[in-house]
């Protein structure tokens, strides 16, 4: 940002997919094609915890409750934090909702989502008086900046070669991270194998002991099998 320029043997690219499919961050010289195929070929997820805080607890005793509402996606997960083994007397509950809704709430102010939550909230607890909460935080993930989304996921139509390539160095320019795993991608196990397989594999190079990058595929077809 300030434009200092760091000079390396080796680098790790380590931003979420959602980041190197927005243009938060520039390559030059700009990656080739069949990187951009392979960032492009995989979709990220967004899923968003919406907290509220109260004075007390009036809610369910268990760890979860469903919420089922003719608009699918509105605030049907529901979790609560103030219970053994979690933040007994904090007063905190929460709230997941995932994929477009999280967009949808993410364009709307906190006000506008509280006011939303606080309905299904008292909706769920009709003969409970449910005060406005002493706190109210959700995180954007989707509009986040250094996220643009929680974690990747493939898509229906997705060839698992990308998944090679999004992984393949360019050069001594590396990548890293839980989309390139391919057994644990979405995951933070998928972000630390692959950050450990990854340092091992550089350390080798610089080593000049094994040093034996799986290189791209170019060409690719629909023909390669999930092998996990
Ligand atoms: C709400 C939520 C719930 C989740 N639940 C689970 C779960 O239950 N179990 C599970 O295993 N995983 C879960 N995950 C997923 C897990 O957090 C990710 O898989 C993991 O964090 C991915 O790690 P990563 O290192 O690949 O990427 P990231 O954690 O995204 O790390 C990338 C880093 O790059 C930095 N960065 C981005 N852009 C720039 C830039 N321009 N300049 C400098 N730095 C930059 C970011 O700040 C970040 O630190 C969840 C994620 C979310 C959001």
């Amino acid at each position: 940002m300030d434009g200092t320029k760091l000079t390396a043997q080796y680098a790790i690219c380590t931003f979420s997919l959602g980041v190197l499919q927005n243009d938060d961050v520039w390559f030059d010289p700009p990656l080739p094609a069949w990187k951009a195929e392979a960032i492009y070929s995989m979709t990220m997820g967004t899923y968003t915890k919406i907290f509220l805080q109260f004075h007390q607890k009036f809610w369910f005793d268990t760890q979860f409750a469903l919420y089922a509402d003719s608009e699918r996606g509105r605030y049907p997960v529901w979790q609560g934090l103030d219970i053994d083994g979690f933040l007994p007397g904090s007063g905190v509950v929460f709230a997941t909702v995932t994929g477009d809704y999280s967009k949808r709430i993410e364009a709307m102010t906190d006000a506008q989502v509280q006011s939303e939550v606080m309905e299904v909230l008292r909706a769920m607890f009709p003969n409970v008086t449910v005060p406005e909460p002493t706190a109210f935080l959700f995180p954007r993930w989707f509009s986040d900046p250094l996220y643009r989304g929680s974690f990747s996921t493939w898509p229906a139509s997705f060839v698992p070669q990308h998944r090679i390539n999004l992984r393949a160095p360019i050069g001594r320019l590396w990548f890293s991270g839980e989309a390139m795993s391919e057994k644990y991608f979405g995951y933070l196990h998928g972000a630390y194998f692959e950050g450990e397989a990854t340092g091992k594999q550089i350390v080798g190079c610089i080593k000049g002991q094994q040093c034996n990058p799986q290189p791209p595929i170019l060409g690719i077809q629909n023909t390669y099998p999930y092998g996990v």
